[in-house]
């Protein structure tokens, strides 16, 4: 059903590629995250939800179709479906159906409740294709309420300290997130990075209810942004726009943040461990449920994912990805 190919993952009977590296003719997206969907192919078809997100990312002339989860379409012999995955707004296991069987490409996917996107919703399948960002035993995820809780002790007292608390997140997925997750408890209004805004208003008019933002540059030169809390992305960790928020401390929202390692060496003031992936007993109960007598792992930790299901007496192999840089959303 799906082989893999130099430009990704390809379908030869409807002749298209999911999640494809390079440009192709005809792409079948899983979400909006940039190791998922690059620019430059012809046409791209994704479930409905994620169509905005990709054309504020690819522009006006992009072709993009959406499909509604749950709706078929037939693309050569092969019946295609999208169904929602939990990890960001609009994303999706890719189900096809055709000559092979049943196949499911799990995208990136999380179980946790998340008030932002349709919750994951469970698919059967011959062949489950899984995402392993976080496929060790090390990674085991807290309550939201309770990270929720730190996040908001962690301004409070910076607040009292008359600092600025900037929060490093991604983009898409992280940042709406926590600022809907936040509504719980506080009403206050939270300063974004320029690059954080557009997404952010994507997520707005797809009615996602989240604290009030407003863009942390409209303010003067000079003026204070003591007891604020700014979403911004990594790429501004360093920058001289950094300068202007004065006296702050810093934080990264991320699963990675679970690894006492990785917090020294990033060296961030703060770690607040909220993922929008799967934890290692999520990506286990998930692919049991899949029922699928064959597993392929891809992404993060695929190895030692593949090794442990091997071992448990389940069929299951690797998928290489081509994706050279830091996984995003994590
Ligand atoms: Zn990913
Ligand atoms: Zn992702």
């Amino acid at each position: 059903m799906l082989t893999e190919t130099p430009d990704g993952l390809h379908c030869a009977d409807g002749d298209f590629y999911i999640d494809p590296w390079a440009p192709v003719e005809r792409a079948v997206i899983t979400h909006a995250h940039g190791d998922h969907a690059r620019p430059g192919s012809a046409a791209y078809l994704c479930a409905r939800a994620s169509v905005r997100l990709l054309r504020r990312r690819f522009g006006d002339d992009c072709v993009i179709e959406g499909l509604e989860y749950g709706d078929t379409r037939l693309i050569g012999g092969t019946r295609i479906s999208f169904h929602p995955a939990g990890h960001v707004l609009g994303s999706a296991q890719v189900r096809l159906e055709g000559a092979g069987g049943v196949w499911v490409v799990s995208g990136d996917y999380k179980r946790a409740e998340d008030p932002t996107c349709a919750p994951f919703e469970p698919v059967t399948a011959n062949t489950f294709i899984t995402e392993s960002t976080f496929g060790l035993p090390i990674y085991r995820w807290d309550r939201t309420d309770e990270v929720i809780a730190d996040l908001m002790g962690w301004w409070d007292q910076n607040r009292a300290a008359t600092m600025t608390s900037v929060l490093f997140c991604y983009t898409i997925g992280k940042a709406q997130r926590v600022l809907a997750e936040l509504t719980r408890v506080t009403d206050r209004t939270v300063l974004a990075h320029g690059m954080m805004l557009p997404m952010i208003e994507v997520y707005r008019e797809a009615g996602i209810h989240m604290l009030p933002v407003a863009p942390a540059t409209e303010r003067p030169r000079g003026a204070s942004y003591a007891g604020e809390l700014v979403l911004a992305p990594l790429s501004a960790r360093g920058t001289p726009w950094m300068r202007r928020l004065g006296n702050h401390s810093d934080a990264f929202v991320s699963g990675l943040m679970r690894v006492r390692g990785v917090r020294r060496q990033r060296a961030f003031d703060r770690g607040f461990v909220l993922s929008d992936h799967a934890d290692w007993p999520a990506l286990l109960y998930t692919i049991a449920e899949s029922g699928a007598d064959r597993v392929l792992v891809t992404h993060g930790h695929a190895e030692p994912l593949a090794r442990y299901l091997t071992e448990q007496g389940v069929e299951s192999a690797v998928i290489r990805t081509a994706w050279e840089g830091e996984p995003t959303g994590d």
